[in-house]
């Protein structure tokens, strides 16, 4: 990605296949064309003009010389120029298969899918799939590659025969006494440096054709249009209002619509849970809360200015979210903690005041070289750790976050034993007094001391209140209370 710094793609083009399609072209030539581009140019032009000294002196023998030398030269060219169009559009093609390849490969070579092909025994399943796309590549490449060089090789036999013919005519002339010896030679010469110069320029101008076209590819992607970041407000408009939903609704781009006018108020130091259905728009939500997508209707504020007003840093700052798909590093431990504010992303202290904060800290400290133990299984010594201590590694990179007022936490319990979550939740709270937290889990006891709970389906908030008010109401959100309650009886 670092070769395309310009483009930063904003998280809704991600999801798009085309995007993927462009990118994967885009990264897979765009490295290399351009400098062909500028030695194709140079090289052109230096033979252009070595062949503008063997033209001055072939059209001394004859002009025909040199018509005779273009005409040899000429059809090994166009075909090249055809060919290189069609292997462009067989690897424009070829883009998505071979992004289906690059995913099979992924999938049969990670750690982390590998456990789940084995005991499906879904290994020979995929590499059938991946040699099958593998085949169908390969007969499409091995077709063109047949007539290409099958017709470059007919071609150039063609300006061979011109080339021995135009030898034949100097020597005729010579032997007709029209040369003299000396002349003779360099004319031979001036035909054999003339046409290998020639074909120099044409091939440098049919390279130049073909990176021409695969750059293209790089242009294609650069112009994707980008999401405009046009906000600029580092403060609301009335700090302290904190967060306000209006009438939101959202469909993910070319979806139907996932969220129904949502409205919602928090204030600082005020906790919310979401509950809900898999499916009934909780996690979607929080995407919009953090701008990683905006309302398709109604508006969402934060200190009274809408979030698009929002300079993105300063938004970015004031929100932590741990997602339940949160990234685990192959990094050091420590790193781990720091990616959650990259302006302490190697600060030791404040990596183990976040690990205390997050109960990781005990597991830390026995491990083999505690906090700069490597994590994963890519690197050397890699320590695997069990799903809760990942997500206790995850809370603590939210209590990374000093700055942060919006603590967004999207079930990053539901590994640990329900006494941990408890524990979490509860120093949770104490760390968290004068922030707005919001919190995602299918756990009550966990839900149950928010301050405001909303209960969602489909895309809707069906009820809201406190613990108590929603058991007083005894609909949906008392129906599963009891629900889970009768579970641990
Ligand atoms: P929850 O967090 O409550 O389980 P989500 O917010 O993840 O629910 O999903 C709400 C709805 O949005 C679901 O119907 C899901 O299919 C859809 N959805 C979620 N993510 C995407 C996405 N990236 N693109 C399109 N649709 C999505």
């Amino acid at each position: 990605m670092s070769n395309f710094r310009g483009a930063v793609q904003s998280l809704a083009q991600f999801e798009d296949s085309e995007l993927y399609d462009k990118l994967t072209r885009a990264r897979r030539e765009a490295s290399t064309r351009p400098l062909g581009l500028v030695n194709k140019t140079f090289s052109l032009l230096q033979n252009a003009i070595s062949l503008g000294s063997f033209g001055v002196l072939l059209v001394q023998f004859s002009p025909w010389a040199l018509l005779v030398l273009v005409a040899g030269a000429l059809p090994v060219f166009i075909s090249e120029a055809r060919f290189s169009g069609e292997a462009f559009r067989l690897f424009r093609w070829r883009s998505p298969h071979s992004r289906m390849q690059m995913y099979l490969e992924t999938v049969l070579a990670r750690e982390d899918s590998i456990k789940e092909v084995k005991l499906f025994g879904l290994e020979s399943l995929f590499l059938q799939r991946y040699r099958a796309i593998f085949n169908r590549l390969f007969t499409e490449e091995r077709r063109l590659t047949l007539r290409r060089e099958g017709w470059g090789f007919a071609l150039g036999l063609l300006g061979t025969l011109t080339f021995y013919a135009a030898y034949g005519w100097v020597v005729a002339e010579t032997v007709m006494g029209r040369l003299t010896l000396g002349k003779m030679t360099m004319y031979l010469m001036v035909f054999k440096q003339g046409q290998s110069a020639l074909s120099a320029c044409l091939s440098a101008i049919s390279g130049m054709y073909e990176d021409n076209l695969y750059l293209s590819n790089l242009y294609e992607y650069l112009e994707q249009p980008v999401e405009a970041d046009t906000g600029t407000q580092t403060r609301g408009v009335s700090p302290g209002d904190g967060l306000r939903l209006e009438d939101v609704s959202f469909a993910y781009p070319g979806g139907r619509e996932v969220l129904h006018g949502v409205s919602l108020h928090l204030v600082p130091g005020q906790s919310l849970a979401l509950v809900g259905e898999n499916g009934s728009g909780k996690t979607t939500l929080i995407k919009l809360l953090t701008r990683l997508y905006s309302p398709t209707r109604g508006r969402i504020l934060l200190d009274g200015t809408d979030l698009r007003d929002w300079d993105a840093v300063a938004l970015r700052e004031r929100v932590g979210v741990i997602f339940q798909d949160f990234v685990r590093y192959q990094l050091p431990v420590g790193e781990n903690l720091g990616v959650g504010d990259t302006h302490a992303f190697d600060d030791e202290a404040r990596w183990e005041d976040a690990a205390r904060y997050g109960m990781a800290d005990d597991f830390i400290r026995q491990m083999p070289s505690g906090y700069h133990t490597q994590l994963g299984r890519w690197f050397k010594n890699g320590q695997e750790l069990s799903g809760g201590q990942w997500q206790k590694i995850a809370l603590s990179r939210a209590y990374m976050r000093e700055n942060a007022d919006i603590l967004v936490l999207d079930e990053p319990t539901a590994a640990m034993d329900p006494a941990a979550e408890a524990e979490v939740f509860a120093r949770f709270r104490e760390h968290s007094r004068d922030r707005m937290t919001i919190l995602i889990s299918h756990r009550f006891s966990t839900v149950r001391s928010a301050e405001q709970i909303l209960v969602m389906d489909s895309g809707r908030i069906i009820e809201r209140g406190t613990h108590a008010e929603l058991l007083a109401q005894n609909g949906r959100y008392a129906q599963l209370f009891r629900l889970q309650a009768k579970g641990y009886e």
